[in-house]
């Protein structure tokens, strides 16, 4: 009688977590050991099959959901046209045409120009050298859990060492960190404000300072929302000293908090604006929109980069565009919020969820902070981290985030429907009650 060895079922995850993990470089890190294979709207199924909800929409990229029918066909039309000319070689309408209706958009009065770019991280370093030409002044203001994003410049920027800053330096210089008020943690705007006063008298003094940047709210620092009086005092301390207040709108725009930009909640005009994310549904796609005296500033040829404004990005993105519109993805975004802090409080109206400490958040831009005792805020990231892989065993998508790791942020495309998005959240909270039995 033969011995046949019984076959192993094939797993297309497990092998390709054994391929990347031989070519690919741990410094990318991988939230979860699942390989995606297609995706339409807010679902996605992985190499082996399984289905999940999405509610991380690729880092709040994909607002308009995975594979829309319009941004496909604008993205194919524009391949049988071109691909790539090179905006600084031979320059084409599309990108012409994103620039004004991004100016068009652009919160206060005009004339606003634009320029793109291919990712945050670029958009920010450009925000830099714009506000630096346009003031002739070194040094840039930014808060602690900020996150601007992975070159040198924006690694400086990110307001978070581990992982993001420990072992890269040295840092370039000009940078300096301030706290970001997060009442919950007990920084009051009086705080920040009073931060950035002693900074003043120590560090640097107001007329060496080009720009302050924030994000309106936190992305990766955990979804706190700097107040509309917070905003207006920045806004008026960088009037009285010639500093350019910047939003940082790469997480938080293009309809994610309600707004097409989240700073718009607050009435504040910022004096320049980088965008990237949800701008191009997918599609590398990154700029800065600002005054156009401001944007002038730099030299010709001292701006740009080769797939900057890419043609496929730029007719994705005006598809984006037209979406948000049509669709209303901003009533829509203010709608989802509801329907998640409803579910939220509900739960946390309930003893067994003790540990969600808060509810916060702008639109669909929404997160639960958990806790390991809600008097005392002590922040319980081991329960978040096992919450995102229960969540994961059941078919749901979701990330942490937050300088202490405690947060689990909701960024749904904001073409879900009602159905799935209330099937993600009976998903989270099965995956909580799971990590909450693991005693952590
Ligand atoms: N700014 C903010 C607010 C971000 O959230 C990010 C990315 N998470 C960046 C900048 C950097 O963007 P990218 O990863 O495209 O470089």
């Amino acid at each position: 009688m033969s011995t046949q060895p019984t076959p192993i079922a094939p797993n297309p995850n497990q092998e390709l977590l054994a391929r990347r993990q031989a070519a690919v470089p741990r410094g990318v890190g991988q939230a979860f050991p699942i390989y995606a294979a297609r995706a339409a709207n807010a679902e996605i199924w992985d190499a082996n099959g399984k289905r999940y909800v999405d509610f991380a929409a690729g880092i709040a990229v994909t607002n308009t959901g995975h594979g829309h029918p319009k941004i496909k066909a604008a993205v194919t039309a524009q391949m049988d046209r071109y691909s790539h000319v090179a905006f600084q070689v031979t320059a084409y309408e599309p990108y012409i045409e994103l620039a004004e209706r991004l100016n068009a958009l652009a919160p206060g009065d005009g004339p606003h120009k634009t320029i793109l770019f291919s990712t945050g991280a670029e958009a920010v370093e450009n925000a830099v050298k714009i506000a630096r030409a346009a003031t002739g002044r070194p040094g840039v203001i930014t808060f602690t859990g900020a996150f601007h994003g992975r070159t040198m410049m924006a690694m400086a920027m990110t307001g978070k060492v581990v992982p993001y800053k420990a072992g890269f330096g040295p840092l370039p210089g000009e940078v300096y960190h301030v706290p970001f008020p997060v009442e919950y943690h007990g920084v009051t705007a009086d705080d920040s404000l009073n931060a950035i006063a002693t900074l003043f008298k120590g560090d640097v003094a107001p007329d060496q300072v080009a720009a302050i940047i924030l994000e309106p709210v936190q992305g990766e620092g955990g979804f706190y929302v700097a107040s509309p009086d917070f905003l207006r005092r920045l806004r008026t301390l960088c009037d009285q000293h010639g500093i350019l207040l910047v939003a940082d709108e790469v997480q938080a725009g293009f309809a994610r908090t309600g707004k097409m930009f989240s700073i718009e909640h607050s009435g504040v005009v910022p004096d320049l604006i980088t965008v990237a994310k949800a701008l191009a549904g997918g599609l590398p796609l990154a700029g800065v929109i600002g005054k156009a005296a401001l944007m002038d500033a730099p030299g010709p040829g001292g701006l740009g980069g080769t797939y900057g404004g890419n043609p496929l990005a730029c007719a994705a993105a005006l598809a984006v565009l037209d979406i948000i519109a049509e669709e209303k993805l901003c009533e829509r975004a203010t709608q989802i919020g509801e329907i998640m802090a409803k579910r939220f409080h509900a739960m946390a109206a309930k003893p067994e969820f003790a540990c969600i400490g808060d509810i916060r958040g702008l639109g669909a831009m929404l997160a639960i902070e958990l806790v390991k005792d809600r008097e005392a805020c002590t922040p319980a990231p081991e329960l978040t981290k096992a919450t995102s892989q229960c969540a994961l065993a059941h078919g749901l998508i979701v990330l942490s985030c937050g300088l202490y790791g405690n947060t689990l942020r909701m960024l749904p495309p904001l073409t879900i429907s009602d159905e799935h998005l209330h099937e993600g959240l009976d998903l989270l909270e099965a995956a909580l009650t799971d990590a909450l039995a693991q005693n952590l």
